[in-house]
């Protein structure tokens, strides 16, 4: 039987409500429900990089193009960088960031120069070649003159550096990782999104909890097999930044010559530590003092996490030296580590 048009006429109408009403839902939704995005890109600062967000949208490639462009600026091979640009005697203007990086940097280089030092760059040059040779260089030695910050020139008004001593260079490859963590997170936070795991090559920030309310469950790498984990820390809002013994190295006649260079000796520290964790709110600080904890011996890094305000985590032949603050973060640890109270 046919249907009055009257009556036609309000079926349309609910249709059409109906319509609306899922649509508007479907808006509601996009707003307002969180997805987990997730983007890893390789070789970036010569690692692999991830990032994780809970956002109510992917802006995860906003995230990759942050990291790209500070791998660009600070990265002393390529010629179009302004690090590249400086380590080969011209004046160069930086932006503001990276400005305030570079001033950090040599500041902390002035503070602990038994310890960590940009400047050691034509050293680290030598070293860099010695692990792609297997063969340790003859001359670090004749490095010496060109190690010290004197040699750099920052002027804050103008934003402007400059090395004066031909043949003396700088590296930010203890700081990079650090710096742009920072500077990620930043935009994560500005974003609004309170769940974050950024990952740059082991390094790690774990921002707020996991999207189920759990602590993120973080691994420090065990040395003798970096593939596995020596240590399992629980955490949130912390920073989680390693410097290892294994990461770029050679062997010979039973010797490992790694990466972390003594500023004392021009040579691959020796201080008995295989891996130095620093862990705090502040990743640009913790990849600075991760390289200075592994420089120190066990009681010189003990000074360094009071004076910096960090915990730390190292890792002997046979120990796990943790700081009173790391203690409370750590779910389970390897038996073959004893485990010390720094
Ligand atoms: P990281 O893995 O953060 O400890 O950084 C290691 C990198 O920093 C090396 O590959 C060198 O480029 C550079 N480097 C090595 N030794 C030092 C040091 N004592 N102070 C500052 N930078 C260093
Ligand atoms: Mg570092």
């Amino acid at each position: 039987m046919l249907k009055s048009s009257q009556e036609m006429i309000t079926i349309k109408k609910r249709f059409l409500i109906t319509i609306l009403t899922v649509l508007v839902f479907c808006i509601l939704c996009s707003l307002f429900i969180k997805r987990t995005y997730t983007k890893t890109e390789y070789g970036l600062f010569d690692t692999v990089c991830t990032v994780t967000v809970t956002d109510r949208k992917d802006n995860t490639e906003e995230y990759m193009g942050i990291l790209r462009s500070i791998d660009n600026e600070l990265n002393i091979y390529s010629e179009e960088s302004p690090v590249y640009k400086l380590n080969h005697g011209e004046e160069v203007v930086l932006s503001d960031d990276i400005f305030a990086h570079l001033e950090k940097a040599t500041n902390y280089s002035n503070k602990m120069p038994g310890y960590f030092d940009i400047t050691l760059n034509p050293v680290s040059q030598l070293w860099n070649n010695a692990i792609d040779n297997i063969e340790p260089p003859q001359d670090a030695e004749a490095m010496r003159e060109y190690i010290g910050t004197k040699n750099i020139i920052l002027d804050s008004e103008s934003n402007t550096a400059k090395i004066t001593k031909e043949g003396a260079s700088i590296t930010l490859g203890a700081t990079a990782k650090g710096f742009a963590t920072t500077k990620l997170l930043d935009e994560i936070k500005k974003n609004r999104a309170e769940s974050a795991l950024i990952n740059l090559g082991g390094n790690i920030y774990a921002h707020g909890t996991k999207p189920d309310g759990s602590l993120w469950t973080v691994g420090i790498a065990d040395p003798v097999n970096p593939a596995v984990s020596a240590v399992i820390l629980e955490c949130k809002d912390l920073a989680v930044i390693t410097s290892g013994d294994y990461e770029r190295y050679f062997e010979k006649d039973g010797k490992r010559y790694h990466h972390i260079i003594d500023p004392a000796t021009l040579m691959p520290a020796e201080s008995g530590i295989h891996s130095a964790t620093a862990i705090g709110r502040d990743a640009e600080l913790c990849d600075i003092m991760s390289t200075a904890l592994f420089v120190a011996d066990v009681n010189g890094a003990k000074e360094i996490c009071l004076e910096h305000g960090i915990d730390a985590i190292l890792i002997s032949d046979d120990k796990i030296y943790y700081t009173n603050g790391a203690e409370d973060l750590i779910k389970s640890a390897d038996e073959k580590y004893a485990l010390i109270k720094l």
